[in-house]
C-alpha cells in the first residue's frame, strides 16, 4: 500500500496498529489493575523482562499501550510512554534520567510550570543554564563538560518565540547530548521534531492531541535518533539488548513505575478519540489564528501582536521553514497604552476567559497576573512578557464569529 495520508492514518491507526479484540475499530477501555498468569513461570519472566506482558497497570495496561503505539506512530519514534499529565511526563522523565552534578541547557522561554519544575531539579543538584534558544550561539556558549542535554519548546507560549531547532539539533548531535523537545504547541502534522534530530519528544496530550478539554495526559516519545550508549546515567539493569530502548526503559522503571503518575485507561480512550481529528482541527485553528492575527495587527486599538505568521515577527522565516501549513494557533497581543486588558476581556461574548490552550474553543488569558504571577518582573521581562499581554489560543469556531467578537470588544476599549 502507498504511504497513507495523515488523517487516513489517524482514523485507522488504532485498528491497524493494535488489532482490537472482537474486530473493534477502537481499543476498548480496560480497567483491570492486575493481570492473571496461568503459568507461574510467565509472571517470573514478565518481572525479569524476558517476556513482554502487562503485570500491574501502574506500569502498563492495554488501553494505555494502544495509545502509546499510536503516539509513537504519529511522531515516527522508537517507542512512547504515557503519563497522567504533560507535567508528569516531563518531571518523571527528567528525574529518571538526570542526577545531581549533571548540567542541562534550558530554553529561557518556557511554559510556566515547566520553568517552575526546573527550579525543583536545581534544588536536587542538577545545574541549569537558561539560554535564548532563538540564538544558537547562546546555546553553544552554555555548553560545559558535564552538559547532558538541551531542553526546549518548539514555539514558546505566550510570546511565540521559535527555537532554532535545526541548529540546536545539529549541535546536540555533534556533542552527543540529548535534545529534548516539548512539541505540545506544534504537534504533527504541524511539526515533526524528529526531523530536527530531537532525541526525546515531550507532549501534553491535554492540549491539541485531545483537543476537547475533557482529559489530562502526557507523553514522552523516543525518536530513536539518540545513541544511549553515550549517556552515562543508564543503569546497567536497564541496558537492554535493543539500545534504542535504554532511555525509555529507565524512564518507565524510575519515572513511571516509581513515581507513579500513570495515565488512567479511561483517559487513554478519551485522548485517542480526540486524536482522530488532529489534522482537521489544527488546520482550522491555524487558519483562524492567521486571520485573527492579521485583523488585530491592523487594528488601531492594538499596540503589538506576537504571532510567527506576521512578517515582522523576529523568527518569521524560521517558522516558515519549520512549520507546515501555517504558523500555529497561539497568539498574544498588547492593547494600546492606557487600555485596560481586564475590562476588554470582560466584553468578550464568545471567547472564553480561561487558562489552557489547544482547545476547540477560543480562549483568552491575561498572562502576567495569572500563569506568570509567581515569576519576578525581571524574569517576565527576560521572557518578553509585558504586564498587559493577552494570550489567545485560537479554536476551530467559524472565523467570522471570532472576528466579530474581537471587533465588538475592541470597540468598547
Ligand atoms: C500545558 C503544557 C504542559 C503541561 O501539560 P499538562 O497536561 O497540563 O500537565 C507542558 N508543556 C507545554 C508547552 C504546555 O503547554
Amino acid at each position: 500500500m502507498t504511504k497513507l495520508g495523515f488523517t487516513t492514518r489517524q482514523v485507522h491507526a488504532d485498528r491497524m496498529l493494535n488489532a482490537p479484540e472482537h474486530g473493534g475499530v477502537h481499543t476498548s477501555t480496560s480497567n483491570s489493575v492486575l493481570f492473571e498468569f496461568n503459568d507461574a513461570q510467565g509472571i517470573i519472566d514478565a518481572f525479569q523482562g524476558k517476556r513482554a506482558a502487562h503485570v500491574y497497570s501502574r506500569s502498563s495496561s492495554p488501553s494505555v499501550a494502544a495509545l502509546q503505539n499510536m503516539l509513537n506512530d504519529l511522531e515516527g519514534g522508537a517507542g512512547a510512554l504515557c503519563f497522567a499529565t504533560g507535567m508528569a511526563a516531563i518531571s518523571s522523565a527528567l528525574f529518571a534520567l538526570l542526577k545531581a552534578g549533571d548540567h542541562i541547557i534550558v530554553s529561557q522561554y518556557l511554559f510556566g510550570n515547566t520553568r517552575s519544575f526546573f527550579d525543583t531539579i536545581v534544588d536536587f543538584g542538577v545545574q541549569v543554564t537558561y539560554a535564548d534558544v532563538t540564538d544558537i550561539s547562546e546555546v553553544m556558549d552554555a555548553y560545559q563538560p558535564n552538559t547532558k542535554g538541551v531542553y526546549t519548546e518548539t514555539v514558546a507560549n505566550p510570546v511565540t518565540q521559535v527555537a532554532d531547532l535545526r541548529a540546536i539539533g545539529q549541535f546536540c548531535n555533534e556533542k552527543g547530548i540529548l535534545f529534548m523537545v516539548d512539541n505540545t504547541m506544534t504537534p504533527p502534522p504541524m511539526l515533526y521534531a524528529k526531523d530536527f534530530k530531537a532525541s526525546l519528544i515531550f507532549c501534553s496530550l491535554t492540549k491539541y492531541i485531545a483537543g476537547h478539554g475533557n482529559v489530562l495526559g502526557g507523553a514522552v516519545i523516543d525518536t530513536g535518533e539518540f545513541n544511549w550508549q553515550t549517556f552515562s546515567n543508564i543503569k546497567p539493569g536497564y541496558q537492554v539488548e535493543d539500545v534504542t530502548q535504554w532511555g525509555l526503559t529507565q524512564i518507565k522503571k524510575k519515572g513511571l513505575r516509581d513515581l507513579g503518575a500513570t495515565l488512567a485507561p479511561q483517559s487513554a480512550t478519551a485522548i485517542a478519540l480526540g486524536m482522530e481529528t488532529l489534522a482537521l482541527r489544527i488546520s482550522r485553528s491555524q487558519h483562524n489564528a492567521l486571520q485573527l492575527a492579521t485583523f488585530l495587527d491592523n487594528h488601531p486599538k492594538v499596540a503589538k501582536v506576537f504571532y510567527p505568521g506576521i512578517a515582522d515577527h523576529p523568527q518569521h522565516f524560521l517558522a516558515r521553514e519549520y512549520l507546515n501549513d501555517g504558523y500555529g494557533a497561539i497568539l498574544s497581543f498588547d492593547l494600546i497604552e492606557g487600555a485596560d486588558p481586564v475590562a476588554f476581556l470582560n466584553e468578550m461574548k464568545l471567547v472564553i476567559c480561561a487558562t489552557h490552550l489547544g482547545d476547540n474553543r477560543t480562549l483568552a488569558l491575561p498572562v502576567a497576573p495569572t500563569i506568570y504571577f509567581e515569576n519576578s518582573a525581571e524574569d517576565r521581562e527576560k521572557m518578553g512578557i509585558s504586564d498587559t499581554m493577552l494570550r489567545i489560543s485560537v479554536g476551530i469556531e467559524d472565523t467570522a464569529d471570532l472576528i466579530v467578537d474581537f471587533e465588538s470588544a475592541l470597540a468598547t476599549v
